[in-house]
Order: structure tokens, then C-alpha cells, then sequence
């Protein structure tokens, strides 16, 4: 990236509203068959659209075509029933009802690939495209088959690496992991975790990224928050071993988190795409907030390694309200610019 700050979302973004239930996660879908084809693509390019409008440098697809980010990749795969479910407790936080890994998982066909293929042709800007990372993956279903979370989570990696090598042949720039699993499990993140996202992006020739977080802001996730103490170090479990990783860029919630700043020391020599934006709030933050953010990440990141960014996807905000935060982030962003290139 020649931009300096290029600014960036995590991932998702609202939905519009004649497509799925806004403000809802795993909302179903409000068109079927050849309609919500054609719908999901219109949207996609809505939400490109609303990208480039508010000056975002990196895009998107916004997540539109996929009701979730984890299950829609798994829905894809062999090996997964999601009629034979069980209940577990996803990332050690809250019980849900999860499908049942019942043989060998494997991807017949790409996932994504035809909607990043939709995207290139429609800009020229710098693409970026979200998948799950293999921890988070497991943590979402129940394991009837490996019996082993290293083994179901390698046997992810290799499916991964298959569709994102796709999906950089088809033009994306950056390939992003989401990991929120590594906030929460650090002595597999360290022992397999790790290891696991590097098996994911072997052999890719295009830019990488895991993005870590502390969730959507719905309420299992607010409530934990409440339970980690007035300082977050979650991060600084894995740092050094993602410091010394493959991965190019590490995606971090910062804004309005109780994350310690002097943190990002631990990742020097990174890419950086600091969370300026809180999306567990519909509050649309100032321009100013944006960059006092920036401002104390500066202290600890080279500018020119420095990507402002969402702490998370913002699929189950209002899609206004996205807009807003979106627009905050672009001109909290050229403040910082100017004075960068003032000194
Ligand atoms: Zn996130």
C-alpha cells in the first residue's frame, strides 16, 4: 500500500434491510433461490458502494453474501452435519447448539471464490477478504470424528489454504483470518494455534492478516468484558509467537477497549490494523476520538505499518450508523495523515 494509513473494515457490515433481518446475527434470509442470488450480489455491491462513498481505502465485500462468518464456510464443507447437533460452550463463554463433525471434513468446491471474482471486477481498490481461522472453526462445532481439536483444526488449515490460494488467483490483496479463539485459549494458540494459521496461508504470495478480537458487541460478549478486570493482556499471550509468525498484518480491537496500547510493542515490525471504531456501540464516534486512537497506536507502531480499522465487523449495527462510523473513520484517519506529513 503506497496510502499512507489506509484505512480498512474487519469484515462485515449491516445487511440491507430487504435482504435479512437487520440488527440480528445469523438472521435468515429474505429471499430464496435464483432471487437471493441476484440479491446477494446487489448488496455486495451496496456495500461496496458505501465503502468507496465514505473514503475507505481497502475494501470488501462486506460480508453480504454469507449469514455468518464462521458457518457459511463450514456449511460448505463435506464432513459437517448440521441437522445431528450438540450443545457446547463457544469460546469457553456461551453454550449454543453446534453441528456435529461426523467424517473426514473436506471443500468439494470454492466457498468464496465467485463473489471475490464479483468484487474484483467491480474496483480497482485494494481488496481485502475475511475467512474463518482454523481455531474459531473448531470451537464452533461439536468433533465426533477426529476427537482431537489440533488434528480437526490442521485438517481446517489445509481446506483454508486451498480457498484462499483461489481466492488470490481471483485478485484479493489481503487474506484475513478471523481468530477470536486466540483471546481465549493460549495454550493451544501456542502449542498448535499458531502453527495451524501458518499451515492456512503456505505458499500465498499475497498479503496476510489474522484479526483478533473480544467479539461483536452482543451481549455474551459485553458480559464477559465485564469479567476481565480493568486491564485486557489477552493479547500479549500469542504476540510474541505472531510477532516471530509469517502473518503480515495483525487486526486488533483498541478503541474504547481495555486493551494496555503498550502492547503493540510486542508485535514491532508488523502490519497494524487498529480497531478505531467501537462497534459495540451505536454511538458514532467523532472524528477526534478516531485519531486520539491512532495517535497512542503511533506510539508503539511505525507509521507506515500503521491501518486504521473497526475492532470488529459491524454486521449487527444499523446500517446508518455503519455509515457514520465508516465516514469517522476516513476523517479521523486524514487528521493523523496531516499531521504526519506536517512533521
Ligand atoms: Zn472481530
Amino acid at each position: 500500500m503506497k496510502t499512507l494509513l489506509p484505512t480498512s473494515t474487519a469484515g462485515s457490515l449491516p445487511k440491507p434491510l430487504w435482504l435479512a433481518q437487520p440488527e440480528t446475527l445469523w438472521s435468515p434470509w429474505k429471499l430464496q433461490n435464483e432471487e437471493l442470488i441476484a440479491g446477494k450480489q446487489d448488496a455486495l455491491r451496496l456495500s461496496l458502494d458505501d465503502q468507496l462513498h465514505a473514503g475507505i481505502d481497502i475494501v470488501s465485500d462486506g460480508e453480504q453474501t454469507r449469514q455468518h462468518f464462521v458457518t457459511t464456510f463450514i456449511e460448505h464443507l463435506n464432513g459437517v452435519d448440521f441437522e445431528k447437533r450438540e450443545v457446547v460452550k463457544i469460546r469457553n463463554r456461551y453454550d449454543a447448539s453446534v453441528p456435529t463433525v461426523v467424517g473426514a471434513v473436506e471443500r468439494q468446491k470454492p466457498v468464496f471464490v465467485d463473489d471475490a471474482r464479483y468484487l474484483r471486477q467491480l474496483t480497482k481498490q485494494p481488496i481485502k477478504w475475511a475467512l474463518p481461522g482454523p481455531m474459531t472453526m473448531i470451537d464452533t462445532l461439536y468433533d465426533a470424528h477426529y476427537k482431537s481439536r489440533e488434528k480437526l483444526a490442521w485438517e481446517f488449515a489445509k481446506i483454508l489454504n486451498q480457498e484462499a490460494k483461489e481466492l488470490e488467483a481471483a485478485g484479493v490483496d489481503i487474506i484475513q483470518f478471523d481468530e477470536p479463539a486466540f483471546n481465549v485459549f493460549f495454550d493451544e494458540v501456542n502449542d498448535w494455534g499458531i502453527a495451524a494459521l501458518e499451515r492456512a496461508v503456505e505458499g500465498l504470495k499475497c498479503e496476510t492478516a489474522v484479526h483478533i478480537c473480544y467479539g461483536y458487541g452482543i451481549k455474551a460478549n459485553t458480559d464477559w468484558k465485564k469479567t476481565l478486570g480493568s486491564e485486557w493482556r489477552q493479547y500479549e499471550e500469542a504476540f510474541p509467537k505472531l510477532q516471530q509468525s509469517t502473518i503480515d498484518i495483525i487486526s486488533l480491537e483498541c478503541h474504547n477497549s481495555r486493551v494496555p496500547m503498550d502492547l503493540l510493542a510486542l508485535i514491532r515490525g508488523k502490519k497494524v490494523m487498529v480497531g478505531a471504531i467501537d462497534v459495540a456501540t451505536s454511538a458514532i464516534e467523532t472524528a477526534e476520538e478516531v485519531a486520539d486512537t491512532l495517535r497512542k497506536a503511533l506510539q508503539f507502531v511505525d507509521a507506515d505499518k500503521l491501518y486504521p480499522s473497526t475492532n470488529c465487523g459491524m454486521a449487527p449495527l444499523a446500517r446508518q450508523v455503519a455509515a457514520g462510523k465508516l465516514n469517522a473513520l476516513s476523517a479521523g484517519a486524514e487528521i493523523i495523515r496531516r499531521e504526519l506529513l506536517a512533521k
